[in-house]
């Protein structure tokens, strides 16, 4: 009975727990906000300033350091509009929310910084062509200085906080902004070299830095395309959600785990379990909400349907038939796992799934080869396997 008055009372708390994580949304929001004014007001003060130094100096380096700061803010820009757009409720056309605009404006970023890249290149270029002597005094050199510790701190701070609120957007502009600083440092360290050697290298370096940028560039691009496209789920959560639902009483084991990703924050998903044989529907019902509920409340994820599998080991004929079959297709090495087996005497069915590795060359030709030596040992039974997906550890 006090079973059962827990149950009711966690059913109660579900919904509360729908709205603690609508708070969490929130205050990622803010976070994300003002981290991004903060590198949105940094950076058009140093563009400010190094366009200044640039032009009296008349140093090409300089000026596209000062470019760079701009393009630096506009991309705080757009991930300060992405995360509003982002958080918006659902409506009827988009139920899942809008959490994967968040992965838009990423892709957005990445252009920016490739466009920042390839047009710095062009312009040293021009400027190995066509060489211009810099003057620098001594007050350029020490803004260029002061310059880049106000980028390398502001890349630490920027970093920091998009690994604690999980925003890609901010991640990548903390990225940037370090590279900022490398970048400005080089062109410290160039203007060092002429002002006490008069010998010009900014125009190779910064042909060499224009290099970078677009590496980088790329490497965001292609993380996020990555995303947008559907990745598999992180190997560290899916471990923890079955090992959570296997320590819950009842369940023999957890299978087929697969997660959608709606966004940094958004996560559904559906998983099977293995039960005992001789559970009621009553119980059966109210297992299948505790593991959504604990699941909900331990790591966010909508566990939107359950799967059941009856275990099937009660007599000696299902238990050697089971451990035949185990031990049969585990020994072919894209074997992954096999789970669901249950023997029905009266029809004469075998069923189970195997999950076989997307690097078997022919998943479905390994599925019959392991079917075929099951039926040469249990000739008059049917066998009825499913082939599943490697989708999650
Ligand atoms: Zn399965």
């Amino acid at each position: 009975m006090l079973r059962q008055w827990n149950k009711i009372y966690k059913v109660t708390f579900f919904a509360k727990g729908e709205k603690h994580n609508e708070k969490k949304g929130v205050s990622r929001q803010k976070v994300i906000v003002r981290t991004s004014i903060i590198g949105i007001a940094a950076n058009v003060l140093l563009a400010g300033f190094k366009a200044f130094v640039g032009l009296i100096s008349n140093s090409i380096s300089v000026i596209l350091d000062a470019v760079n700061n701009l393009s630096d803010a506009l991309s705080s820009v757009i991930t300060i509009a992405g995360t509003k757009l982002a958080n918006k409720k659902p409506d009827k056309k988009h139920p899942f929310g809008h959490g994967r605009i968040e992965y838009l404006t990423a892709t957005l970023i990445s252009i920016i910084v490739l466009y920042a890249g390839v047009s710095s290149l062009v312009e040293s270029i021009k400027a190995i062509i066509h060489p211009s002597e810099p003057e620098y005094s001594v007050l350029s050199l020490v803004i260029i200085g002061i310059a880049v510790g106000v980028k390398i701190f502001l890349g630490i701070y920027v970093k920091k906080k998009g690994k604690a609120v999980n925003s890609d957007s901010l991640i990548a502009s903390g990225t940037d902004a370090m590279m900022d600083a490398i970048i400005s440092s080089a062109t410290l360290v160039a203007a060092l070299i002429f002002f006490f050697f008069k010998v010009a290298l900014e125009a190779y370096l910064a042909a060499a830095i224009s290099i970078y940028i677009i590496r980088s560039g790329f490497v965001i691009l292609k993380d996020t395309l990555s995303q947008i496209l559907g990745e598999r789920a992180d190997s560290d959560l899916t471990t923890k959600i079955k090992k959570k639902i296997n320590s819950i009483d009842g369940v023999n084991g957890t299978y087929d785990l697969v997660l959608n990703n709606y966004g940094p924050e958004k996560t559904l998903g559906s998983v099977h379990v293995e039960i005992r044989s001789d559970m009621t529907v009553e119980e059966i019902d109210q297992l299948q909400k505790e593991i959504q509920y604990e699941i909900y409340s331990e790591f966010g994820v909508i566990i939107t349907a359950v799967g059941i599998y009856c275990a099937s080991d009660r007599d000696e004929v299902s238990r050697e038939m089971k451990k035949f079959i185990y031990q049969t297709a585990l020994s072919y090495p894209n074997v992954k796992e096999v789970h669901g087996f249950y023997y029905n005497a009266s029809k004469k069915h075998i069923r189970f799934d195997v999950v076989i590795g997307f690097e078997s060359a022919d998943r479905k030709k390994e599925l019959e080869d392991i079917v075929g030596k099951v039926k040469e040992r249990y000739p008059d039974c049917e066998v009825l396997p499913v082939l599943d997906d490697d989708i999650s550890d």
